[in-house]
């Protein structure tokens, strides 16, 4: 089979946003199943509406691989921005009930789109060490990975308020050690205009660079 053979397009819409996600047009390659499709719309519904807008507002799409194509486990991502998933990853046990698969593949397009983990090692060096330091699993490494399981971490526990355990450490992500790593993530410019979960970690700007006082005329 080919992997760039024709597709047909679905389209997922979270919160109305216009998302693609390409599947196999072809009888015999691997299409994700009605639930499976449903469990990867759910599970974007549950991020920032503006992520969503951005990475539409993008062209961002997502593509359902094939069972020869790649990637051969887990998902893709690129700056493009684009996603992919494949075949496998839609069976998997993790991703029966949200798609966390999909969500840390989207927090990769969510760190590109806003230049978010340079955001933050320039703003606050130190939550940047800390949440780069996490550790991950997988043969890529690096402070992306960190940042995109924060990301996922964060909008399934904060945000769909569902369990999960991080597999490369679980302890970074319960009390006092999860909220130091999502403070990191707040921080970062892709939560800049962001006033739901956990906002109140959000530090005051460093002195000079504030933004004027409310009710002061930016103009001028
Ligand atoms: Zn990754």
């Amino acid at each position: 089979m080919s992997c760039t053979r024709p597709l047909n397009m679905v389209v997922l819409a979270p919160q109305g946003v216009f998302i693609p996600l390409y599947v196999a047009a072809g009888a015999g390659d691997f299409r994700p199943t009605d639930r499976h499709v449903d469990v990867l719309k759910q599970t974007l519904s549950v991020a920032p509406v503006e992520h969503l807008r951005k990475f539409a507002g993008a062209r961002g799409v997502i593509r359902a691989s094939g069972r020869q194509c790649s990637p051969a486990r887990g998902g893709g991502s690129d700056p493009a921005p684009w996603i992919r998933l494949s075949a496998v990853s839609f069976d998997d046990p993790l991703n029966r009930n949200v798609n966390v698969t999909a969500l840390h593949e989207f927090g990769h397009c969510v760190d590109y789109l806003y230049g978010a983990m340079a955001g933050l090692r320039s703003r606050h060096p130190d939550l940047y060490r800390l949440l780069s330091g996490t550790a991950h699993t997988g043969r890529t490494q690096g402070p992306g990975e960190t940042f995109a399981d924060c990301y996922l971490i964060f909008v399934v526990t904060q945000l769909a308020r569902r369990a999960y355990r991080h597999p490369a450490d679980p302890g970074a992500y319960e009390g006092d050690r999860a909220n130091r790593l999502f403070e990191a993530l707040i921080n970062s410019p892709a939560f800049d205009g962001w006033n739901g979960a956990l906002s109140g970690l959000r530090r005051q700007a460093p002195p000079g660079t504030a933004a004027p006082p409310r009710g002061v005329s930016g103009r001028g």
